[in-house]
């Protein structure tokens, strides 16, 4: 039993993070269900570090050293569960199963605690980055027990990718489900995030006639201020890269129908039982839906629009610049909403989550990688009970600069008919936020009209009811 650590699921995620741990200089045992792939991993990369390849969950077992620590790194799901079943029993009290896949957290709580009551610890991990992010260096979310970061966080800061300022991009997140969790937030605003890049694309196309190309060339420039970061660096690529077949855009020759795996539904989900107002996630997982409703698009295709008049070309770079403006408030917005889901999430099931520290490991290596997470990081560091990452100063005047922009924008969209679903909730969460009143006490005298289910006064305390199928007076409910 010489290996540090075990891989068992090697897909390209598991492959690649095998091959981190070897290349920074821990022995990995490898164990995969269909042992050629084992086999190909030792055959390619066998001279990049020290490899341990077994066939047997016996032998995968017994090469590791104690406390053992056991990578999973497959099929999120009933695969998961099939995994466990094997090698649990095979293992010894203070082991480790480290579940790198997309659990959902709720699983992830299931097996920790069955696992608990047999001394094994279950760290559901978030893995973020892609097959690339795995090799060179993902940003890391592991949840479980405290114990269990001290024995693995070491090896998780090896391998993981740094910020800037080389801080590596993990932390341990909190008990159980916490680290799954917050993956998943992660997913949903990286979905709002893609999304929002999206509505910008159009309305850059559609309003400000621009191609694909000069649109390249927008993203390239926003890349190198605030909008700095990942998603927004690769569309420029994406929009820059001609067809081969066709000598078309390449964005033109793609069907537009968005497909999904499943974490930012769960996302929504959630927060629809938390009670959360993540609108702009929400409104990404719908855009997608809607992308792949083909034959209701195809129906709709009669439906009446606007005949905007068409814009100057000095108009139209205005336009651009307000477009980017739009883009940060509204990003800004939706990751508001994510964080208030994370702290929701860590209230409800007492994880206990520094949002500081997450915002921090989101820094490298994850999709939504972003200069301005750094921002976000301050933010919290600086004032740790914040609310609401709008209710810090330096974010609101931000926004109050870019306002009148992100206003004009989604009036433009509307007067042309594009829709902007995920730009125009954030705004739309923004101004429920800042006004000193909404209609919900509307709708609650509408609640007491038909269902007797009674409200609150503004100017005392107590409960109410107006008798409004009789003399319409008020009692005390
Ligand atoms: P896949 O999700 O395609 O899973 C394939 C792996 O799962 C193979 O090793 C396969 O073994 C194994 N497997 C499937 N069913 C079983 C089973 N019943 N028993 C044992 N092993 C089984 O691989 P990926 O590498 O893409 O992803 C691995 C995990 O990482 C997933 O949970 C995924 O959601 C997550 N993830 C993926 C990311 C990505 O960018 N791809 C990013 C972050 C997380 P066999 O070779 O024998 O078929």
């Amino acid at each position: 039993s010489t290996a540090q650590i075990g891989v068992t699921g090697l897909a390209v995620m598991g492959r690649n993070l095998a091959r981190n741990f070897a290349r920074n200089g821990y022995t990995v045992a490898l164990h995969n269900r269909t042992n050629a792939r084992t086999r190909a991993l030792v055959e390619e990369f066998g001279d990049e570090g020290n490899f341990v390849a077994t066939e047997s969950a016996e032998d995968f077992v017994a090469a590791l050293e104690r406390p053992r620590r056991l990578v999973v790194m497959v099929k999120a799901g009933e695969p998961t569960d099939a995994v466990i079943a094997e090698f649990a029993p095979l293992l010894e009290p203070g082991d480790m199963i480290i579940d790198g896949g997309n659990a959902h957290f709720a699983d992830t709580r299931r097996r920790e605690k069955e696992l608990r009551e047999r001394g094994i610890h279950f760290v559901g991990t978030g893995v973020s980055g892609g097959e690339e992010g795995a090799l060179n260096g993902p940003s890391i979310m592991p949840g479980g027990s405290p114990e269990s970061y001290d024995s693995l966080g070491p090896m998780l800061e090896k391998i993981s990718a740094k910020a800037k300022n080389g801080d590596p991009c993990v932390t341990h997140i909190g008990p159980d489900g916490a680290g799954h969790y917050v993956k998943m937030v992660h997913n949903g605003i990286e979905y709002a995030d893609m999304q929002l890049i999206g509505e910008a694309y159009q309305l850059l196309r559609d309003v400000a006639g621009r191609s694909p190309a000069e649109i390249a060339e927008i993203f390239r420039t926003w890349n190198t201020g605030r909008l700095d970061s990942y998603l927004i660096e690769i569309t420029a690529e994406v929009l820059a890269h001609t067809d081969a077949d066709t000598g078309k855009p390449f964005v033109d020759i793609v069907l537009d129908q968005a497909e999904q795996k499943g974490t930012g539904r769960w996302t929504v989900q959630i927060a629809l039982d938390l009670g959360v107002p993540v609108s702009g996630i929400a409104e990404a997982v719908f855009a997608r839906a809607v992308s792949g409703h083909a034959g209701l698009r195809e129906a709709s295709q009669h439906l009446a629009g606007p005949s905007p008049r068409a814009m100057g070309e000095d108009e139209a770079a205005a336009f651009a610049d307000r477009v980017e403006q739009a883009l940060y408030a509204s990003k800004v917005v939706s990751y508001t909403q994510g964080f208030h889901q994370i702290a929701a999430g860590s209230e409800q099931y007492e994880w206990n989550i520094d949002l500081g520290k997450v915002a921090a490991i989101w820094r490298g290596g994850c999709i939504i990688r972003a200069a301005f997470l750094d921002r976000i990081t301050q933010a919290y560091e600086a004032q740790p009970g914040l609310v609401s990452l709008l209710a810090d100063k330096g974010f609101a005047e931000e926004i109050a600069a870019a306002q009148d922009d992100w206003r004009t924008v989604l009036t433009t969209a509307v007067t042309h008919g594009v829709p902007t679903p995920a730009l125009a909730a954030t705004l739309a969460y923004y101004d429920s936020l800042r006004a000193p009143r909404l209609p919900a006490a509307l709708t609650q005298g509408q609640r007491d009209y038909f269902g007797a289910h009674t409200y609150h006064r503004t100017d005392r305390d107590g409960t109410f009811h107006t008798l409004w199928g009789g003399d319409r007076t008020e009692i005390d409910a």
